[in-house]
């Protein structure tokens, strides 16, 4: 991890100028997503209630079913009420009655019933951040679904612009670059996943901050990559701690 020493975080002077480009990830950086996810799956292994399968193994047999799901019909709940099908159906070893597809159909739907409930800090904070600098939503998943949660939220009059990416990888954010001419030394990459927000914009010669969530998706997880020397990565603890930096 590397810090700035040109800047004291503890003296809001010491900020870097106004005028940053600041990319925020979404889900699980700006409002709850996988905690609802997390509770759907656990609803789902208990329904199944294996004879033979421990909840962990169903788990891990979900997991490698959602790679290969979300490789063929990309992210969002569609794809994840699939998943929950096709687990059922590869570990029971029989055809999903109608009954029960419209009971694990219900798993997955519960998830779009959540109200969006924003991370601590974000409502104070985004405002005072879109005030000095220019703030973009970069997000994955179904454009519907996600449009949908920004539109709940109340967060998309701070945000200039929005993209929703079939994938968020390295590629991607150069797209992103050449699209909106981003300046790589003043534009920051702001997210809870390794995988998706920090590792490739490094990558792509951004720079990048990491606000990790208690429960990041498994899919998501990843060794988080040394930043190179032109890039700087931070980590802060809660959302809050940008205005120490931005
Ligand atoms: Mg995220």
């Amino acid at each position: 991890m590397t810090q700035d020493s040109a800047f004291d975080l503890s003296n809001p002077r010491s900020r870097l100028p106004t005028g940053q480009t600041l990319l925020f990830d979404a889900d699980d950086t700006l409002w709850e997503n996988n905690i609802y996810f997390e509770r759907a799956i656990a609803a789902f292994i208990s329904y199944l209630d294996h004879r033979v399968h421990t909840a962990e193994e169903v788990r891990e047999h979900l997991n490698k079913v959602e790679r290969a799901t979300i490789s063929r019909h990309g992210y969002g709940l569609k794809s994840f009420r699939r998943s929950l099908v096709t687990c059922f159906e590869e570990l029971t070893q029989a055809p999903v009655s109608e009954e029960k597809h419209r009971r694990i159909v219900s798993f997955a739907e519960s998830i779009a019933e959540q109200e969006i409930e924003l991370l601590p800090g974000v409502a104070e904070t985004l405002p005072k951040l879109a005030e000095r600098h220019r703030l973009h939503m970069i997000t994955k998943g179904d454009p519907d679904e996600q449009t949908d949660k920004l539109e709940r939220s109340g967060l998309r009059p701070y945000f200039e612009e929005v993209e929703i990416l079939a994938e968020k990888s390295e590629a991607a954010y150069r797209a992103l670059i050449e699209q909106h001419g981003f300046d790589r030394g003043s534009t920051w990459m702001i997210g809870n996943s390794p995988r998706s927000d920090i590792n490739p914009t490094l990558a792509a010669g951004l720079n990048a901050v990491f606000i990790p969530h208690h429960f990041t998706w498994v899919l998501e997880h990843e060794v988080l990559e040394a930043a190179p020397a032109s890039s700087t990565l931070l980590e802060v603890s809660c959302f809050a701690d940008l205005l120490l930096h931005f």
